[in-house]
């Protein structure tokens, strides 16, 4: 019980020091360890495999694999050890991707397509991986369901007995909103690993804008991004800022590549 109190004594003094977010961070790190979010995310990406359709299509899996590669290897840097996997999900209605803890990670096809270059997609996965370092997804589930749930299930004892909370915590995770701190963290871990793998820092920006434009008329394909990353005024603001003073405005973007490897979704 001590070691419990003296924890939240050392993250009470840390909160005066360095605020909320980094507080909560901390949190997560002393309640869940790498390994139980490890355990506990392959359990709730099991089950996201069979409940989902994964797309067929092996080129395109390696495709963007390759494009968070060097992303990645850049995280490894803020969360040491901590391991990812890339998911094409098949539904080209859904422009969304979102982040399971343990760095299970899934893109829906309707996001490839509506994206342009490699530079947009980049941007989106590098942001989905500064959820991971940031252990949002983590953190959050712990809040919802409690630690000893969490804890349950990542044992992996008796699957069928949590089977009801899994399946919450897997909708949980595809369409949940994060803290304004969260995104923020997010987006600037994303931005860093964008811009140091040579790709075009605007990228993320530039795929917003171009779902804003778009969810005039399409709405129901366009809100499920929005509603579980926001990208309010504040948050392009805040990356737009960043990418000016970081002084590097463009990067790589192959959009013919892009296209041409992603052409037959667009079929
Ligand atoms: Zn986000």
């Amino acid at each position: 019980m001590w070691i419990i109190t003296q924890a939240l004594m050392v993250l009470a003094m840390g909160m005066q020091l360095t605020g909320c977010t980094t507080v909560r961070h901390q949190l997560g790190r002393v309640l869940i360890s790498d390994e139980t979010e490890y355990a506990l995310g392959a359990q709730l990406a099991a089950h996201i495999d069979t409940t989902q359709t994964s797309l067929d299509n092996p080129n395109i899996q390696r495709y963007v694999e390759r494009i968070a590669t060097p992303l990645v290897e850049l995280a490894q840097v803020d969360r040491p050890g901590a391991t990812y996997r890339f998911t094409v999900l098949d539904d080209p209605t859904q422009v969304n991707a979102f982040a399971v803890p343990g760095g299970f990670l899934y893109v829906y096809s309707g996001l490839i397509i509506a994206a342009e270059d490699e530079a947009e997609l980049a941007g989106v996965l590098a942001h989905e991986i500064g959820h991971i370092v940031g252990r949002h997804s983590a953190n959050q589930l712990a809040s919802q369901f409690g630690i000893q749930l969490l804890s349950a299930i990542a044992l992996g004892e008796e699957a069928s007995k949590y089977a009801v909370d899994i399946a919450q915590m897997t909708a949980q995770l595809s369409s949940a909103r994060f803290s304004r701190d969260d995104e923020r963290q997010a987006d600037r871990y994303g931005l860093r690993y964008v811009v140091e793998s040579g790709y075009d820092p605007t990228g993320l920006v530039r795929f917003f804008e171009k779902l804003g434009a778009l969810e005039g008329g399409k709405r129901t394909s366009v809100e499920t991004l929005f509603s579980s990353h926001p990208a309010t005024e504040e948050r392009i603001r805040d990356i737009e800022a960043r990418i000016e003073r970081s002084g590097i405005a463009t990067g790589q973007r192959n959009a013919q590549r892009y296209m041409r490897e992603t052409a037959v979704l667009r079929r």
